[in-house]
Parts: structure tokens; C-alpha cells; sequence
């Protein structure tokens, strides 16, 4: 394995950190790899495991450099979706393959995290305080990862100006996309009761599907809004309709359904699962109607950081990136609570599938772009 106590070189350090299998609740090993590279660059680092299984225990990482401001923060994840079967290669063994470096995690997000801690090596800066708050639990269900750290935070009176997750969000070519936010989203569930009985007796019985139907219509016809300078419209999608009869002659005792809403910044989760609560009860006063909000949506107006990126990404990459809030949630939605967040990293194509890669060249060039990033943001 690669010797990542010496000056971090983002390609030998991606390797180490791919080689140090971490699927999500990730701890141990993948976080030995990280603070053997933080200690020698003057990091003061704080490991705290939390949780119990299922979705933990849960490995934190909360690196701390300098003191005062600016305080610039650098989020991410050392955890990894399970890699699957029929890889070309063992997934957990990075291996160099002409200009692609394969491996489980290679941009989402070990690369991302290797390529700022080599930025970091280089660009050191002289005042003003970097962290690194890197979680073991992202691709998992996030219970005791970026939250948990963000308590840590609050505790120690941790509070950056900046943060920048490193998320993959790049499409077609590095440095094309930065995310300046990301639409919410909330799950809903229905259940509409209604009264079992005999389909030649309908006097007898009370019928829970039509009532769904025409609340379901209802609510397909809701438009939430246009969409904002930022955001896209959001949309409320029926994702399951569920009454599991398989009788002829009987009405059913129950009826169900599911929703997912992706919103933008108009829109509150909560605030939506009442909304669709009062168009299910127009039918069905009775209907149970349950929501949970995996996230609210968040935006990071265009300012300050969203320029240094853009920037930073210009001087390398020779293009300026689109401002994007596009795609599912990132614990951009967590972060967000702390300071401004924007989200940047490598090529998205193939994280979380078969064969991960991320492009030599690709690696190299995230490392400029972020030494710039950190070069521009502790500019006195
Ligand atoms: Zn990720």
C-alpha cells in the first residue's frame, strides 16, 4: 500500500484510499489512510464513531488547522455503495488501466478527497483556519454521519465561512457543473380505509379505491410552481398504488398509495404533507396520510464562493461552470445549517455503477482546480 505519510500525491493517495475497503457505515482503515496524511500537514484530528447497527456505528472524521478567519471548510465521504457483481477487476484494489484509475470510490469521492488533501500539501495557507469534515456515512442512511458532525461543531464552536463538498458533479467534462444547491425531497404515504365486503352487497361494504383515485387525480394535477432563476419546477410524482386484492367478489378493506415530491426553494417538506394531507381528506376524511422529509431544499445565492470555484475552475479547465441545482440530495442539506455550501468534484458518469473510474488527467486537474480554490480564498 501506498505510504500516505509523505507529501500526498492525489493519484498514490486515491489508491490508498480505494484500497482501504469502505462500504457505507464506513470506519477504521479508510480513516487511518486519511489522518496518516492530515497529521504531517499540521491537522488536529478528531475521530468519533457513533451509532449502532443497522445504520451504524458510524466513523467521523473533523480535521482543524489554524485558528480565526477566513475559515474555510472542505466536506466529504470516505464510505462507498456496495460495489456489486461483475467488475472487471477487484473493486477494492485500485488498478491504473491506460488513462482510467478503477476502483470502488475512485469519484464518489475518494478522488475528490484525495485531490484536496494534495491540493492542501501544496497551498498550505499562512492564516485563517481549514477543516475537513469527512463522514463515514453519506451513501448510507446519513443518520449518524454530516449531522452528527455538524453537532460536533456546534459543540466545539466550530463555524466556517465556506464549505465545499466534494461531491462529483461535473457531466460531460471536469469542471462543466458546480452545485450552488439542491431541490428537497419527501416521501409521502397513503392509506385510505375503507369497509370489506361482498362485491354483489356493495350497500354492505364502503369501497377505499375510488376515493384514492380522485384524490390521486387531484393531486396530479397540483402544480407546486413554475420553477425559480435557481431551480427547475417541482414535482410531485405517484410512485406506488397498492390495494393487493386478489378476490373478484370483494371489495377491499384498505387502499394505498406513495408519492415522492422533489422541491425547490419555494416549499417547505412539511408544509407539503399537509398540503397533501387537505387534497387526500376533500375525499376521504378518514385516509392516514404520512410524510417523511429526507431533506429540505437549500440554495447558495451566487456570491463570494460560487465565484472563487468559478474562478478557480476557469484558470485550469478553461471553462466556467454552469450553476446548477439539478439531481437528488447531498448533505449539502445538512451543511447548508453551518454557512454558504457549493458542491464540486469529479465526472458523475459512473458512480455507483459497475467498473468506477475516474480519468488520471482528471485527478490532476481537480488538484489544480482546488490549490487555486484555496490560493483565491485565503487571498488577503
Ligand atoms: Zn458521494
Amino acid at each position: 500500500m501506498t505510504d500516505a505519510s509523505t507529501l500526498p500525491d492525489s493519484l498514490a493517495f486515491t489508491k490508498a484510499l480505494i484500497d482501504a475497503e469502505s462500504i457505507t457505515p464506513a470506519r477504521g482503515a479508510v480513516f487511518d489512510v486519511l489522518e496518516a496524511a492530515l497529521k504531517p500537514l499540521g491537522f488536529a484530528i478528531d475521530r468519533f464513531t457513533v451509532g449502532e447497527a443497522p445504520d451504524g456505528p458510524v466513523e467521523n472524521l473533523l480535521a482543524t488547522r489554524g485558528s480565526g478567519a477566513p475559515h474555510f471548510a472542505f466536506a466529504g465521504h470516505l464510505d462507498v455503495v456496495p460495489p456489486g457483481k461483475g467488475w472487471t477487476t477487484d473493486p477494492f484494489r485500485a488498478e491504473q488501466r491506460g488513462a482510467l484509475l478503477y476502483g470502488r470510490g475512485a469519484v464518489d469521492m475518494k478522488g475528490a478527497v484525495a485531490a484536496f488533501v494534495a491540493a492542501l500539501a501544496r497551498a498550505l495557507p499562512d492564516h485563517g483556519t481549514v477543516s475537513l469534515i469527512i463522514t463515514g456515512d453519506e451513501e448510507g442512511p446519513a443518520v449518524y454521519g454530516t449531522r452528527a458532525l455538524i453537532d460536533r461543531m456546534r459543540e466545539r464552536g466550530i463555524a466556517p465561512d465556506f464549505c465545499l463538498i466534494g461531491e462529483p458533479t461535473s457531466v460531460n467534462r471536469l469542471g462543466d457543473t458546480i452545485k450552488i444547491g439542491r431541490r428537497g425531497s419527501v416521501n409521502i404515504w397513503i392509506t385510505v380505509p375503507g369497509h370489506q365486503g361482498h362485491v354483489a352487497y356493495p350497500h354492505l361494504a364502503d369501497n377505499p379505491i375510488p376515493k384514492l383515485v380522485r384524490a390521486l387525480a387531484d393531486i396530479d394535477a397540483i402544480v407546486l410552481d413554475e420553477g425559480t432563476d435557481w431551480f427547475q419546477a417541482s414535482n410531485i410524482e405517484v410512485t406506488d398504488l397498492e390495494v393487493g386484492n386478489t378476490a373478484h367478489n370483494v371489495i377491499p378493506g384498505a387502499a394505498q398509495a406513495r408519492l415522492s415530491i422533489r422541491f425547490n426553494d419555494l416549499h417547505r417538506g412539511t408544509e407539503l404533507v399537509e398540503r397533501i394531507e387537505r387534497a387526500v381528506h376533500v375525499h376521504t376524511p378518514d385516509a392516514e396520510v404520512k410524510g417523511i422529509v429526507s431533506g429540505e431544499s437549500f440554495l447558495t445565492e451566487p456570491g463570494r464562493l460560487s465565484d472563487i470555484l468559478s474562478d478557480a475552475i476557469e484558470d485550469h479547465a478553461g471553462i466556467r461552470p454552469e450553476l446548477s441545482t439539478s439531481g437528488g440530495t447531498s448533505d449539502g442539506r445538512f451543511l447548508h445549517a453551518l454557512c454558504p455550501v457549493v458542491e464540486f468534484g469529479l465526472l458523475n458518469a459512473t458512480m455507483h455503477k459497475l467498473d468506477e473510474a475516474v480519468a488520471v488527467a482528471d485527478l490532476a486537474m481537480l488538484t489544480d482546480i482546488y490549490e487555486s480554490v484555496l490560493k483565491r480564498a485565503f487571498t488577503r
